[in-house]
């Protein structure tokens, strides 16, 4: 097996991994010193994390035993994956999607299916039927919105796969602060639904690592015993409490995210290029005149990178921008007319 990598490079304008352009709010920043000398450091965490899982439970109108807590949103995958993937299991996707669900499938040992996605890349759901119907998976990732095409999944879509649902389905919410639904009110004891969040990109948190899931009691109690002990310490459960207060200021500025997508929209098929409608905080986009390879190295040339998703399959000539400030987003969009022909 080869890793995941989203490749790095010391540039003014980063734009490639859709995080959050902005600092996390001052006062919560200030506030990490006495966070810090008021945890008990010769004691292990609170294992169970309570106090934070009540918080979020709070947060979305669910029980406590209905959250569970990770190290990112990428760790509660791979708890996911630990609990109902491995050796013998079938994991199902749509692609093109976000990488990490095939890559953690496959160190678990399980096997995965790729459905497929129309030629404009929305999902019909007579694929979901038939991939669920033929495989009978243990574990289906749906990501709304999809990274990386940006597009929101129709809540159909997961309608349709919970019909039919073989066994557990996990919607990665990861950008869901950006979008006009999302599939948390689906949750309930009695569906077989995992809803995923982060706090790295719309709450400005992504060096912090933490994301969690939120889903039936029984699901929840069977990641708990996958996960190791002690996996959340104590000083990320204080600041994610603390943080969690702020949750009212930092999506606020999604409605500035949101307006700077709907102006990079624009402007980039005023460009001509093909642009998939954004329920995110990035854009995918194509240039049918230009290599992208050729597009990406002149506008990072320009003091600005963007991710190259040329190489993906299904993706060839696509990149993808994240929203950055307004400046950046200048900076961007400067450096693109730059680099197209005349
Ligand atoms: C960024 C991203 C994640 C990872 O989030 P962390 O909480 O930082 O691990 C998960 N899913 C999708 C679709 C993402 O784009």
């Amino acid at each position: 097996m080869s890793g995941y990598h989203s490749p790095q490079v010391d540039v003014p304008v980063r734009l490639n991994t859709n995080e959050s352009p902005f600092p996390p709010p001052t006062d919560w920043v200030k506030s990490i010193g006495a966070i810090a000398e008021s945890i008990d450091w010769n004691r292990y965490p609170d294992r169970a994390a309570t106090e934070l899982c009540e918080a979020i439970a709070r947060r979305h109108g669910v029980a406590p035993e209905q959250v569970f807590v990770a190290n990112g949103s990428n760790e509660v995958i791979q708890t996911i994956l630990l609990a109902y993937g491995g050796h013998g299991r079938i994991v199902a996707t749509f692609e093109p999607t976000y990488q990490m669900y095939a890559q953690i499938a496959h160190v678990t040992g399980a096997e995965v299916v790729e459905g497929e996605r129309r030629a404009d890349l929305t999902l019909d759901p007579i694929e979901i039927e038939r991939v669920v119907a033929r495989h009978q998976p243990a574990v289906t990732f749906l990501c709304n919105p999809n990274n990386p095409t940006g597009l929101v999944e129709p809540r159909e879509n997961l309608e349709a796969l919970l019909e039919v649902a073989s066994g557990i389905v996990v919607v990665d919410e990861a950008y869901a602060e950006f979008s006009d639904w999302s599939a948390m009110e689906l949750v309930s004891e009695d569906k077989p639904i995992a809803v995923t969040r982060t706090f790295s990109k719309t709450l400005s948190m992504a060096a912090l690592r933490v994301g969690y899931v939120v889903g039936p009691t029984w699901l929840i109690n069977d990641l708990r015993i996958a996960a190791l002990p002690y996996h959340l310490d104590s000083f990320k459960q204080a600041a994610t409490i603390a943080a969690l207060q702020y949750t009212k200021e930092m999506e606020e500025r999604v409605e500035f995210i949101k307006a700077q997508r709907a102006r990079l929209e624009a402007e980039m098929r005023s460009l001509d290029l093909e642009v998939w409608t954004s329920g995110s905080n990035f854009v995918l986009f194509r240039s049918s005149a230009h290599d992208a390879k050729t597009l990406w190295s002149a506008v990072l040339a320009q003091g600005v990178l963007v991710r190259d998703c040329s190489s993906w399959p299904r993706l060839e000539g696509c990149l993808r921008v994240t929203v950055g400030t307004e400046s950046e987003n200048t900076a961007f969009l400067a450096a693109l007319r730059a680099s197209l022909p005349a």
